[in-house]
């Protein structure tokens, strides 16, 4: 294909082979090279790309034929003969081949979500490619050089006795083994008694223990468990739901079935959401298996991935707990995909690559024959659709462990009972924290929003203060003393004039944010511990870490937080939730707005009475009969999704039917208004087919880019893949206009 035009230097390239590289450029498929020998796929190589070398990886020469015919891309037609390509500089010794499971995974993410593979296998290089993946020192006694032992002092003797001639120890280990110093071991180096081979850096994380602490289930676990662990048993590819309500014992379970693929000798992937909050999750695993499972976010400093890519590469790594991006370590044997909080959008990645870690946890595992098992106490309506439809599997764990009961759930109508002006607390609510105070209990005031207010508007004129590149208010941050826009880095510093009207101190916030609470908080509630968990100052996991241990130790009374205080903490002695705003996500015109409520305020919920003492949420709401409030009143969110499966199926909304967006952007207006009207003007036509918009994105101005919005809507039975890439070949697109295609998009702004 693709090879550049000039003619390689050696003469007749009749011994040579023709290689597809992929490269981590956006090219729609693999690049041809040649090469003097054959090389397998997987081998990383560097190669020639316009005037620059890079590196890229051996593709499989049929990954086309390997897709789903409708993910097929286009092939160019033009084939280069081998004598035109160029040649491929040198193969990168020491990284391991990347595995065929993974360059399938590539190509089928690739493929679905209409992205060029290239930007797909960048993410799984990101440490090599970050000169991360640089061999360490290893060293082997050269047996060409006979020790002529006389001339060795005690300290060198020990090390040569302690090194192997075939088996390359690092530094490190040479010098534990030996029990001599560094120094000595480079001077055996420089002697050329030992000789320097390169080595992968060895995981020192040591091995999970399947029968290191194994708990006692109640039955009702124990018996789900046995099913998982038959699952993992039979080694092959199968989904699972494991539903149960906070608090039932779902990670013990799900324990069982990761000690289980232990035994096997495989490797197991733990995808939890928001994997820098996840302390008590860690502490509950080291307790479990012995040694802490090798972590993976994009927080990680270079040298843990360094240490984790490579670890899981040589199988050393059995355990790895990651965000999504985890699915693209190379592991060699996986045999197990949990996937933890599998309603979660954060599971979604809305930048780049956009893709959904669970749906692609699934092809993951497809891919090597292993099963998953997806976790939630509210499962997401794709997941319960698949359980119906008898594509999933499910267990249910229908009580909570030890006894604890599901705290009950009262409703503050904030019409009626609603507090005065300029406050958010109702006194019921007040009444309910200082008793819970009184008897020495915790209690949360939940309320998903940063900041001091969500608005800020001039009472002299009306002006409100926006975000000069985004449509989006600025919200004011008084801790930091600035305003912020919550979509982009703008910031600037509060004004005292009105930027409108010039009137000063004029401007006043308007609603709720978790800062204004706390401030409330701490004029009702004088004697409390208030401790705030918010994203802007628990920057850093040891931070949260130090928050979680302040309240399971009983140092706060208090605790004020946003979404972070929903995650699956567990705080024995914490009996009141007040939901601030309950309201609050049900505005705008997200499809799963409902759902996504509902999930996030019973997960609050759920922090409530998970100990011995009952527990109590309080939810105030204007909107006391909408289902939403009813279903988490009435703990009934079976019917609750029946009724939301119920307003999707006869539209064909997800997870009924299929979405794609296509969202259009440029810096000028009207040229992002006319291609999508183009776009509109070729959009495919069908009887199962339907095209929305366009429309303005809610966020119609983002960093600076005018935003607008296409919905392609089709029935299950097909796929949007094809009708995409053909759409959009009937559209000429300027080179100012990015169109940015979103499948099954899990946000619409
Ligand atoms: P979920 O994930 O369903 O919210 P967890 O697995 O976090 O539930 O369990 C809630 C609490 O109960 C945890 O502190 C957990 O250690 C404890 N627990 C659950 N099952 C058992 C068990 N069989 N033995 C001991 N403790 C358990
Ligand atoms: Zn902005």
């Amino acid at each position: 294909m693709i090879g550049g035009p000039e003619f390689t230097s050696q003469q007749g390239n009749t011994q040579k082979s023709r290689l597809s590289v992929m490269v981590p450029r956006p090219f729609p498929f693999p690049l041809d090279y040649c090469f003097f020998s054959s090389l397998p796929p997987g081998t990383f190589v560097m190669v020639p790309l316009g005037r620059k070398e890079i590196m890229g990886c051996v593709w499989d020469s049929d990954w086309r034929e390997a897709l789903p015919v409708d993910f097929r891309p286009e092939l160019p037609e033009r084939v280069f003969e081998l004598s035109r390509l160029k040649d491929i500089h040198h193969v990168v010794e020491h990284i391991p081949l990347l595995p065929k499971s993974l360059r399938r995974f590539i190509d089928w993410l690739a493929a679905y979500t209409l992205s060029p593979p290239g930007m797909v296998l960048a993410i799984a290089l990101r440490v090599p490619l970050a000169g991360g993946f640089r061999p360490i020192t290893g060293w082997i006694a050269n047996p060409g050089k006979p020790l002529s032992e006389s001339r060795l002092t005690l300290a060198r003797r020990a090390v040569m006795e302690a090194a192997s001639p075939v088996e390359a120890l690092s530094t490190a280990a040479l010098s534990k083994k030996s029990g001599s110093s560094a120094s000595v071991i480079k001077a055996l180096g420089a002697q050329g008694l030992l000789k320097e081979v390169p080595l992968m850096a060895e995981w020192e994380g040591g091995k999970p223990d399947s029968y290191c602490h194994p708990p006692v289930l109640s039955d009702e676990q124990e018996q789900s468990a046995s099913v998982l662990r038959e699952r993992v048993n039979e080694q092959k590819y199968s989904v699972t739901l494991l539903e149960g309500v906070t608090g039932s014992g779902k990670t013990e379970v799900y324990f069982e079935a990761l000690a289980a693929s232990l035994e096997q000798g495989k490797q197991i992937l733990v995808l939890l959401p928001e994997i820098a909050l996840t302390t008590q999750w860690m502490e509950r695993f080291t307790a479990r298996f012995g040694v802490e499972p090798a972590v993976w976010h994009s927080d990680l400093g270079i040298k843990k991935r360094r240490e984790v890519w490579q670890g899981v590469a040589s199988g050393d790594v059995s355990v790895v707990v990651g965000a999504r991006s985890a699915l693209f370590l190379p592991f060699t044997r996986l045999g197990l995909i949990i996937v933890d909080e599998e309603h979660e959008s954060t599971f979604k990645q809305e930048e780049g690559v956009l893709y959904n870690g669970r749906d692609m946890a699934i092809v993951r595992a497809r891919l090597v024959e292993a099963p998953v098992i997806l976790v939630s106490a509210t499962p997401s309506l794709e997941t319960i659709a698949n359980v119906e439809q008898g594509r999933y599997f499910h267990e249910k764990l229908h009580v909570r462990h030890g006894g604890a009961q599901f705290p009950e759930i009262s409703l503050i109508d904030m019409k009626k009972e609603g507090p005065e002006r300029g406050l958010f607390l109702s006194s019921f609510l007040c009444e309910s924290v200082e008793k819970t105070l009184v008897r020495k209990e915790q209690a949360m005031l939940f309320l998903n929003r940063r900041g001091y207010a969500p608005l800020t508007l001039c009472r002299a004129c009306g002006y409100r203060l926006q975000c000069p590149h985004c449509t989006a208010w600025l919200v004011e941050h008084r801790a930091r003393g600035r305003m912020a826009c919550h979509y982009c880095e703008y910031t600037q510093p509060i004004p005292i004039h009105c930027p409108e009207c010039q009137a000063e101190h004029s401007l006043v916030p308007i609603g709720p944010g978790v800062e204004r609470i706390e401030e409330e908080a701490k004029i009702r509630f004088p004697g409390a511990r208030i401790l705030s968990m918010v994203s802007d100052t628990l920057t850093t996991p040891a931070a949260t870490q130090e928050a979680v241990r302040q309240i399971a130790e009983g140092e706060v009374d208090l605790v004020i937080g946003t979404q972070i205080v929903a995650k699956g903490w567990h705080f024995p002695n914490l009996t009141l939730v007040g939901i601030v705003d309950a309201d609050l996500g049900l505005g705008g015109g997200d499809l799963r707005a409902g759902e996504r409520t509902m999930q996030l305020l019973h997960q609050v919920s759920g922090r409530a009475g998970r100990g011995e003492k009952p527990g109590h949420v309080m939810l105030q709401s204007y909107v006391g009969d909408h289902p939403v409030m009813q279903a988490l009143l009435h703990n009934d969110i079976d019917r609750y999704m029946q009724q939301e499966a119920a307003l999707r199926k006869p539209g064909f909304w997800p997870p009924y039917g299929r979405l794609a967006a296509l969202i259009i952007s440029s810096a000028h207006e009207k040229l992002a208004d006319n291609t999508a009207h183009a776009l509109a003007m070729e959009a495919p036509q069908g009887e199962s087919v339907q095209v929305l918009g366009p429309a303005p994105a809610p966020l119609a101005l983002f960093r600076g880019q005018h935003r607008r919005r296409l919905l392609l809507r089709t029935r299950r039975s097909l796929a949007v893949q094809p009708l995409i890439r053909h759409w959009l070949e009937r559209v000429k697109l300027s080179h100012d206009v990015r169109i940015t295609i979103d499948i099954d998009p899990v946000s619409f702004m």
